[in-house]
């Protein structure tokens, strides 16, 4: 079984020019079980793009001994729109310029849809069912509007993965730490890919819709509650969102070991045949409404007293907000305090800040009550 690679076209953003979706797929569309994976929907995140560089060669040498299982569909940079977002040397690729707003937001819920797409009824043999909503969901994404570029990436992707039995989206943050986030409902799912990357935080919650991830495994959760006669319809679908450390740890060695722990999560799920070693077990599930992601208080400049990784106590000094302003620089420097005990995933990665953007995100183990409970990066 031979990989193939597809050009998808997207539309022109002006007279000129040509994008277009690069997509690895092996197997046959329709064959089971299905994996999909993305790196770079915030188009300025880049070690996922290299850890896909790093595990097609390794997807084809498992290919070229017959240990593919169904189908796999690669996308190794989801987002030509961001990447193409380059102003003086950088890239700003989290935002669309259109004004659509975050790439990783609004993703659209599909369970309606695919509830209509079945009003005829599921058969009661699950097996059958399940290829039902396959094909449900399948019609459900190609029917989604595409009248503008962004529109038109949304269906793609979504149409890309929608039926897939695995769904990893790869991200990165600012200066952090490896750490995932996931359903609650796949909590097992989630500690075995933990383990298979060396991810230390891994983020669990019941509210993820929001997100590429979320779209593409809500409908297999949440049919049941809007379809009768939908008992019987297993949750298919693990999504995750993976974040691979921070936006500059990008590199051969980095992507290299990344797209091993890849590799030992698709044999985990059998979407490759093969063994694997267990890996040390990394820490407990973290609950997502249990990070504390504490907002700078003012303008300034920081110096952190910690990095990403440390164990942290509630109280301790995260950083100096320094304020360049202050005549006396003795008097212009405000400690900025961790409000929870826990793990400290991820800080800022430029000294500049301003009022209420992120200073650092801590996983702890008990409720957020000082109102730092998120909006996360992810
Ligand atoms: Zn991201």
């Amino acid at each position: 079984m031979k990989r193939r690679v597809e050009r998808i076209s997207l539309k022109s953003p002006s007279p000129g020019t040509t994008r277009f979706l690069t997509v690895h797929r092996y197997g046959t569309p329709g064959d089971l079980p299905k994996v999909y994976m993305q790196a770079g929907i915030h188009a300025d995140e880049l070690p996922g793009v290299m850890a896909i560089h790093h595990l097609i060669p390794m997807l084809d040498e498992a290919a070229e001994a017959g240990r593919i299982r169904g189908e796999i569909v690669l996308v190794a940079y989801a987002n030509p729109i961001g990447m193409g977002q380059r102003i003086w040397g950088t890239t700003l690729g989290r935002n669309a310029f259109s004004g659509s707003g975050n790439f990783n937001r609004d993703w659209p819920h599909l369970t309606e849809a695919v509830a209509a797409n079945l009003s005829d009824g599921l058969d009661q043999n699950v097996e059958r069912a399940c290829a039902q909503v396959r094909v449900a969901m399948r019609e459900a994404a190609a029917a989604l509007p595409r009248s503008t570029a962004d529109e038109e990436l949304v269906a793609i992707l979504l149409g890309l993965a929608i039926d897939a039995d695995t769904v990893l989206d790869i991200h990165c943050d600012r200066w952090s730490t490896k750490h995932l986030f996931a359903d609650d409902a796949t909590e097992d799912l989630a500690i075995g890919l933990a383990s298979d990357l060396a991810i230390p935080a891994t983020l669990m919650s019941d509210v993820r819709d929001h997100s590429f991830e979320g779209a593409a495994g809500v409908v297999w959760r949440a049919l049941r509650r809007v379809m009768e006669g939908a008992d019987h319809i297993p949750s298919v679908c693990f999504s995750a969102t993976v974040e691979l450390r921070g936006r500059s740890d990008v590199s051969d060695v980095l992507g290299q070991e990344d797209a091993e722990g890849l590799m030992r999560f698709l044999i985990r799920r059998g979407h490759v045949t093969g063994e694997i070693e267990e890996r040390p077990p990394q820490n407990a599930p973290f609950r997502l409404d249990q990070v504390e992601v504490i907002p700078s208080p003012a303008a300034g400049m920081l110096s952190y007293r910690v990095t990403p990784g440390d164990s942290i106590e509630k109280g301790q000094v995260i950083a100096d907000l320094i304020n360049p302003e202050a005549e006396n620089p003795l008097e212009g420097r405000t400690e900025i305090r961790a409000g929870t005990s826990g793990f400290l995933i991820a800080l800022a990665d430029m000294p500049q800040i301003g009022p209420g953007e992120r200073v650092c995100m801590i996983a702890g183990r008990e409720p957020i009550t000082n109102g730092n409970a998120g909006p996360l990066n992810e």
